[in-house]
């Protein structure tokens, strides 16, 4: 294709709506039709990057592969599209101003007085092209964070507004909006929609395509109304219904031809609409797998976003194995000797999940010497990897106050340390080990088993590291190093070969879990839980 197209994503109404699946089922779709399609965020907040955020905030912190810190929607686009994203796939305001207020210390603007319009404007439309230039996609599909409405996004919207303005057939915004059900009056009410549309249309956009959410079916009756209150075309207002999982939404807004509806919009031939194949095969494999497998996650955030990729990759590897894995969240706070056999003997498997600081720690400690001594399938996941080494030291090795530099710097035992280059750090965000790192597996390992090869590569998140003065005393009391950094001798796997299934991992195995891909490592666990 000769030029990029654009396609951005806004929302109304409220927030939680959903607009990271609608973006990646748009691009699925168009995926699917041999296009090249990449996804970008744009975060109307100031932080640099989501990595100081406490998940609590905001979900979970997703890693790319180059070491970025981004917003877990990048997740969803790569588990939707298959595609690896990059730093340029997030942008915050925070980034933003600050590329302006350095270009203005730099003397790059010559004198000038630095505004909003154009010096904000310009640097988001600078970013919003930035990948289309670079890797010459055909499309690049720019989702912008928060509600039109909220003060943090107008220059987002005013960005959009000229680059629409700008490349006439080559952008196209897709707005998605709310209907809510008033239960009393047995109605779907389209007032919110029409307030949303005409919020966005004062700033000077008007939407191609509306997408609603809704909980109740739309008639046409309701689709007429909101097209003719809102300048959009009958057929360019698409219902998203509440879905049993989120990978049915590209199948619904493909019936109801959105794909076709963006390609006719920006003169593009519409063609035959693609089959879908692989990932219906995916769905139908998903929707016939009634018997559970029971996992429990081991960690201090009860709350879902804050470990979405796991989520995601359990579920996903639940699928390939035939199985509906349940996740049950189970609050490490809480977890002591006397209630832990109360609390895990239901469970096939255990995540110990990821983490930082001390809060839930011990409560880890507790899960992992109840798995260890019970023989249950056990899966420890950076902090979670962490944890089981201290254990191990603490029961097998005898050290009492074994211990991460994290926890206690003043441990004798600091089976996880701090790297010296780590130790001379003292700004906090962005300076962790990230991104991805290759690992070479032992071939006599349950990791190898998985992967099925020696040389992997694994991205990282961590600034604490397993400390290999202890790892002969490790070995040799059955805890195997069974992945190894080639170039750092940092150890990335361990084991306990004479255990079912007992693998921590210094990186992050989710965030590499894809719909039509799923992780050797999920896989391979989950399936350990069954045969429990
Ligand atoms: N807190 C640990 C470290 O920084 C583990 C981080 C994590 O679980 N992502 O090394």
């Amino acid at each position: 294709m000769a030029e990029t197209k654009y396609i951005f994503v806004t929302g109304g109404v409220a927030s939680s709506l959903g607009k990271g699946i609608i973006s990646s089922s748009i691009g699925k779709l168009l995926q699917a039709r041999g296009y090249s399609v990449t996804i970008q965020k744009f975060d109307p907040y100031i932080n640099i990057d989501p990595g100081t955020l406490n998940p609590y905030e905001h979900g979970e912190c997703y890693v790319t592969v180059d070491g970025h810190e981004a917003d877990l929607d990048l997740g969803h686009y790569e588990r939707f599209l298959g595609i690896q994203t990059t730093k340029a796939n997030n942008i915050t305001t925070g980034r933003i101003y600050k590329s302006v207020i350095d270009k203005e210390r730099r003397g790059d603007y010559l004198g000038k007085t630095i505004q909003v319009i154009p010096h904000i404007t310009d640097e988001i439309k600078r970013n919003v092209k930035l990948l289309g230039n670079k890797y010459k996609f055909d499309f690049v599909i720019t989702e912008i964070g928060g509600t039109v409405g909220d003060i943090e996004s107008l220059p987002y919207l005013e960005s959009i507004r000229q680059l629409k303005w700008e490349m006439g057939k080559n952008a196209l915004c897709v707005h998605l909006t709310y209907v809510p059900y008033l239960a009393a009056a047995g109605e779907l009410k389209t007032k919110p929609t029409q307030h949303s549309v005409k919020e966005l249309q004062s700033l000077g956009i008007q939407p191609d395509i509306l997408v609603l959410r809704t909980e109740h079916e739309l008639g046409t009756g309701l689709r007429k109304k909101v097209a003719l209150f809102c300048n959009v075309d009958e057929k360019a207002v698409i219902q998203s219904l509440d879905m049993p999982t989120i990978y049915e939404v590209p199948l619904r807004m493909q019936e109801q031809g959105l794909d076709s509806i963006i390609l006719q919009k920006m003169g593009l031939p519409v063609g035959e609409t693609p089959s879908l194949g692989p990932w219906r095969a995916f769905l139908d494999r998903r929707h016939k797998a009634t018997e559970m497998v029971h996992i429990g996650l081991v960690g201090k955030y009860d709350l879902q976003d804050a470990y979405k990729s796991i989520l995601e990759a359990v579920s996903q590897a639940g699928t390939y194995n035939d199985r509906k894995a349940k996740i049950h969240f189970i609050n490490s706070e809480k977890l002591t000797d006397a209630n832990v056999e109360e609390e895990l003997k239901d469970m096939d498997g255990i995540i110990i999940g990821p983490g930082f600081g001390p809060r839930g720690v011990e409560g880890k400690f507790v899960a992992i010497k109840y798995c260890r001594t019970h023989d249950v399938p056990t899966f420890g996941i950076c902090l979670g990897m962490q944890c089981i080494t201290i254990e191990f030291a603490r029961n097998v090795l005898g050290f009492e106050d074994a211990n991460s530099y994290e926890m206690n710097e003043k441990t004798s035992h600091n089976v996880i340390d701090i790297m010296e280059e780590q130790k001379a750090i003292t700004n906090m965000g962005g300076t962790m080990r990230l991104g991805a790192y290759e690992c070479v597996i032992d071939k006599d390992s349950k990791a190898y088993e998985a992967y099925q090869s020696e040389h992997i590569q694994e991205r990282h998140r961590h600034r604490y590291e397993f400390n290999n003065e202890y790892k002969e005393q490790f070995e040799a009391a059955g805890m195997k190093c069974t992945g190894v950094n080639p170039e750092s001798g940092l150890v990335e796997i361990v084991e306990i070969p004479t255990l079912k299934w007992f693998v921590g991992v210094q990186f992050h195995p989710e965030y590499s879990s894809t719909v039509l891909k799923p992780h050797p490592l999920f896989l391979s666990f989950i399936k350990a839980a069954i045969d429990k």
